[in-house]
């Protein structure tokens, strides 16, 4: 684990797909640095009367192409850094997938574990509250990410119906079915995970069935990629959570891990495996496929050295530093980038906002159908762009796709004032 910035990997990031795009610097500059950020300090009472402090962040990163969209994350290591980084993640991963939301993100500085649920429910809502003047179903649209799920999305609905006094349930998407969810939505982002490494193994003229997988991290994404990879045939490994990760030879169940996980806590409480190993061991397995499924910088330049992957589809956000980019390129590992291979989290958001707004729901077939077209092609355009191109890895071609996409649409719209 290393400490590299964040937002200075996406500045790179940029940087690296501008000399593939015909774009002059000061508009690549634009790219590179959110419109506008909102530090927010929350005032919340704890249950036994005490009040305490909480900082809050929302970074609105570029909405040239529609709506801020993106999650809101409660971790006690979130810093406005890596909001603006995550919330420019967000615009491009959106532009990758071509749907028509600009980027966004948030968070709250704390550890959830160390509160109750009514607690939880108070800091929400007083999140929700901070956050009026910005969100709106037109204007920017949040979502869970790392340790917020369907709960802290309904409540954020009902706090802004309350005060606005409207129903408006796309002005957050992610929640329960009954508070206007969409069908698909908890599985979407694990669900693109596995079908961008199915595309990749297909790229490549390698066979899925029977691959070893790695997943580092089993929270909602790395849980569901397990589950569907496993589902298509892959053996899957090794798992891991924040306390450590857990290694069988001839594959582990997933659901049965899921479940060890909910009752007892940990993955490593999982006992019918060959040995438990760390979390950078896993990274390091001799495995097909490795999916990242935690936090940023898990990969950085030393610990690609020691990679042995074929293929990295990356379900969280900015788990590889631009350093480990370079090795990995430079040892033929094919990285399907973060801003496609999680992608279906975002593109099911976006059905769920489409269904709210129409008042009119689908099928979970019509929207893992749609969510399959989208990410199929969205994965060609990020290969045409690739072979034409000869860009280092994909991690670029996928910028020159998405940046070329808002750079049209702000050329097309033009500059005010
Ligand atoms: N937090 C997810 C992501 O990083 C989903 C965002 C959304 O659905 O708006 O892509």
């Amino acid at each position: 684990m290393t400490e590299e910035n964040p937002f200075e990997s996406l500045q790179s990031q940029v940087d690296a797909a501008a000399s593939y795009l015909d774009a002059d610097d000061d508009r690549i500059e634009r790219l590179k640095h959110p419109q506008r950020v909102l530090n927010m300090n929350l005032s919340v009472e704890m249950d036994d009367g005490s009040m305490e402090r909480f900082r809050a962040f929302r970074s609105q990163y570029n909405d040239d192409r529609g709506p801020y969209k993106g999650g809101i994350r409660y971790h006690p290591d979130v810093n406005r850094d890596e909001v603006r980084a995550l919330s420019g993640w967000m615009a491009f991963k959106t532009a990758v997938v071509d749907i028509p939301f600009g980027g966004g993100k948030g968070g709250i500085v704390l550890d959830p574990d160390e509160y109750s649920e009514d607690e939880l429910e108070r800091i929400t809502r007083s999140f929700a509250k901070e956050l009026r003047p910005l969100v709106g179903v037109d204007r920017d649209i949040p979502a869970p990410d790392v340790n917020t799920g369907q709960q802290e999305m309904n409540w954020i609905k009902d706090t802004y119906e309350t005060l606005e006094n409207t129903t408006e349930p796309g002005v957050v998407t992610g929640k329960d079915l009954e508070s206007g969810g969409s069908a698909g939505r908890v599985a979407a982002t694990g669900r693109s995970v596995v079908i961008a490494a199915r595309e990749a193994f297909e790229y490549l003229g390698k066979d899925l069935e029977g691959a070893t997988v790695a997943v580092q991290g089993f929270g909602n994404a790395g849980w569901i990629s397990a589950k569907l990879i496993d589902e298509m045939g892959a053996t899957v490994v090794a798992v891991s959570d924040s306390r450590g990760a857990i290694y069988r030879e001839d594959g582990l169940d997933p659901a049965t891990i899921k479940s060890v996980k909910r009752e007892r806590g940990s993955v490593v409480e999982y006992k019918a495996i060959d040995e438990t190993i760390s979390n950078e061991d896993l990274l390091t397995l001799d495995v097909d496929l490795l999916i990242p499924a935690a936090l940023e910088n898990a990969i950085d330049g030393e610990l690609a050295e020691d990679v042995s992957a074929d293929v990295i589809s990356e379900a969280a956000n900015g788990p590889l530093t631009p350093d480990a980019d370079e090795v990995l390129a430079d040892d033929d590992v094919l990285v399907i980038p973060d801003i496609l291979a999680n992608a279906g989290g975002v593109t099911v958001s976006y059905f769920e906002w489409v269904q709210n707004r129409q008042r009119f729901y689908w099928s979970e077939t019509r929207v893992n159908d749609e969510l399959e077209d989208i990410i199929v092609s969205s994965f060609d355009d990020v290969i045409e762009a690739y072979e034409e191109n000869d860009t280092p890895n994909l991690r670029t071609a996928a910028y020159v796709v998405a940046m070329g996409r808002i750079l049209r649409s702000f050329d097309e719209r033009g500059n005010w004032p």
